[in-house]
């Protein structure tokens, strides 16, 4: 079966319903190649120019990438959530910027659509987000952050229509995105219970505000949105009215193990890309990785890429068996988000000043780490989590 599926391979673009077929290890296989023949060619180009490339974009999209857990019938991968945190593990290590491209489409976006969407929504949106548009998931404020369901941006009925008003902040994927999923209040007085979910398409009336200029993960877009009484039809709530604040939680505990793959790849992309420095490179008349102080810090170092990995896959086991995954999610993200930094930092000490500039990969991985310790949860939110369910666990 896999050999009829591998010629196909060899030019790295696999038809997307064929994602579903494939074994893990032929699956990290195919996007490994992917990632190495159509991204990493472009890696510095587009951290330079602050800009996704237009061909990365439609190759993901091209080999069923982007609806990787999204149904056949709707021309998605139909793949699974294990599918989804080994691609994004493995564009990671090429490029984190078109991991979280990827991630926020996938983990995020695309799960609102397959959780909780109606027929009728999945049969209008899917197949699109499957094959050539970018979604985005707009929760964030500029006064809501870490308490996301403080949001001020307001929903009011108006016929069969609903009129949004407010904006939104840091919304990953923006400057590509033609669809929406919006966090709106329809009744602030019942607090973040009247939070609601609705799809909006640009066209709408979406504003796009200007990308911000970023530390690190420069080629994914990030930018403030605005809802100046966009209308938007009644048959685009997504879900049930009030239930906003409860779909938004549970994505974000399924889309924090995406984070934690996007780390983890961050991780191991650095190693591999500083390892082979240390045994090219002399001083004292000994290659420098033959040092002891240097052995222990790269082993140090394999260990903690090791551990994070299996707390990243352990929580996403457990999530797809059904089981309780929450504080795994958060331990997954949290560590793995804390290798990330100090492998990238380790990796540019190991180069020395070569390690310093940036004709060295370690310098841009060292800059696009940083964030996995701030979105989709803080690392201090994440030991909050942690903390909550122990307490609970201990107190009982
Ligand atoms: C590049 C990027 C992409 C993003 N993409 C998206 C996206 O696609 N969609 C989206 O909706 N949002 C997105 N975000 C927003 C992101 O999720 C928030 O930035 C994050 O949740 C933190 O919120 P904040 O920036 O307001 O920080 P704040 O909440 O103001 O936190 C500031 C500091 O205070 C600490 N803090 C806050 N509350 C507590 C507490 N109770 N206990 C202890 N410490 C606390 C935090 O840990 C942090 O260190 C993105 C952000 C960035 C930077």
């Amino acid at each position: 079966m896999f050999s009829a599926i591998r010629p196909r391979l060899a030019s790295a673009v696999v038809r997307p319903a064929a994602l579903a077929a494939l074994r893990p290890s032929l699956l990290r296989e195919t996007v490994a190649r992917f990632a190495q023949e159509q991204i990493l060619p472009k890696v510095a180009q587009m951290d330079e120019a602050e800009k996704l490339d237009k061909e990365v974009l439609q190759g993901l999209f091209d080999n069923g990438l982007m609806g990787i857990e999204i149904e056949s019938k709707y021309n998605g991968s139909e793949a699974s959530f294990m599918s989804a945190i080994l691609a994004v593990e493995e564009i990671a290590k090429v490029d984190p910027s078109v991991a979280v491209l990827c991630d926020v489409h996938n983990t995020l976006v695309n799960t609102v659509f397959n959780k909780y969407a109606s027929d009728d929504i999945k049969e209008r949106y899917l197949p699109r987000l499957a094959t050539d548009t970018v979604g985005s998931f707009c929760l964030t404020e500029s006064g809501s952050g870490s308490d996301a369901f403080a949001l001020q941006t307001r929903a009011v009925k108006d016929g069969d229509d609903y009129i949004i008003n407010g904006s939104k902040m840091w919304i990953s994927n923006s400057g590509e995105a033609e669809i929406f999923l919006v966090f709106a209040n329809l009744a602030p007085e019942k607090g973040y219970k009247g939070i609601t979910c609705f799809v909006v398409d640009k066209s709408m009336g979406v504003k796009v505000g200007k990308k911000e200029a970023k530390l690190g993960i420069r080629s994914s877009s990030t930018c403030a949105l605005s809802f100046d009484d966009v209308r938007v039809p009644s048959k685009n709530v997504l879900g049930e009215i009030g239930k906003g604040y409860k779909y938004a939680i549970e994505i974000l505990n399924e889309g924090r193990i995406g984070i934690a793959a996007q780390m983890v790849g961050l991780s191991q992309g650095v190693f591999d890309a500083t390892m082979p420095y240390l045994f090219q490179r002399k001083q004292f008349g000994n290659y420098i990785g033959h040092f002891q102080a240097m052995q222990h810090q790269y082993a140090q170092a394999a260990v903690d890429i090791e551990a994070a990995r299996l707390l990243t896959y352990n929580a996403a086991r457990l999530k797809e068996e059904g089981k309780s995954f929450v504080k795994e999610a958060a331990m997954a993200k949290l560590y793995a988000s804390q290798v990330a930094e100090r492998t990238a930092s380790r990796c540019i000490e190991w180069a020395g000043g070569i390690g310093f500039t940036r004709d060295f990969p370690a310098e841009k991985f060292f800059r696009d780490c940083k964030i996995g310790a701030i979105y989709e949860g803080t690392s201090n939110i994440q030991l909050q989590t942690i903390a909550k369910i122990l307490e609970k666990q201990y107190s009982a």
